[in-house]
């Protein structure tokens, strides 16, 4: 039986995912409701707005859904506003920013725009073979503190610091500050993937 991944689809950029997802094999439906979640086996969790869509996640009622389902261990692979929803502590984030708690991590929101709003690098990435990955930042948040836990995946150099940290493990949770579904390198989704169907 092909693995069923649901991609949070309540605003972001939900179609992206879908479509690397279907890419890589697996079968790839849009999660809006606690039912939703209940029926699929590892989840992504989009870039877009982290504000707009934590707002969302608690109309939908799926904020102790999700809590639970992370803490159960779904696999999850959070992108950019994902990273934040997936972060124990947000700064610059709104007094009623919902956290997932899923990775023990302290990221700041938007922390690249005060350097520069968008950008595109090449980033090494410890857990993916290959060559080094084109990173997409858009209104990107970084990572300023792990725990012990976390496993970091990415560094990129920074003004404030040369290894300001974009990608992180812990567990079956993966969360990167760019946007690896808007390049055509499935590798993310990939381990994604191999953590549903392979328990990696
Ligand atoms: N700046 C956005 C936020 O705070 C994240 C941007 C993105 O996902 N591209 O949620």
């Amino acid at each position: 039986m092909t693995a069923r991944i649901g991609v949070l689809a309540l605003q972001g950029d939900v179609r992206e995912h879908l479509r690397m997802l279907e890419d890589c094999g697996v079968q790839a439906t849009k999660v809006r409701t606690p039912a939703d979640l209940a029926a699929v086996s590892g989840l992504v969790i989009p870039g877009g707005e982290s504000t707009t869509i934590g707002m969302l996640i608690r109309r939908n009622d799926l904020e102790e859904p999700l809590r639970a389902a992370l803490r159960g261990g779904l696999p999850v692979l959070g992108t950019c506003a994902g990273m934040i929803l997936l972060a124990r502590e947000v700064l610059d984030g709104r007094p009623d920013q919902v956290s997932l708690a899923a990775i023990d991590m302290t990221v700041r929101r938007n922390a690249f725009g005060r350097q520069v709003d968008s950008f595109e690098t090449a980033v090494p990435v410890s857990a993916l073979a290959g060559p080094p990955v084109t990173a997409v930042f858009i209104r990107a948040p970084w990572v300023e503190r792990v725990g012990p836990d976390v496993e970091v995946l990415a560094t990129v150099e920074t003004q404030d610091d040369p290894d300001t940290i974009v990608a992180v493990r812990q567990g079956k949770a993966v969360a990167t500050s760019f946007h690896p579904e808007m390049t055509d390198d499935r590798r993310f989704h990939t381990l994604l993937v191999s953590m549903v169907l392979e328990d990696v």
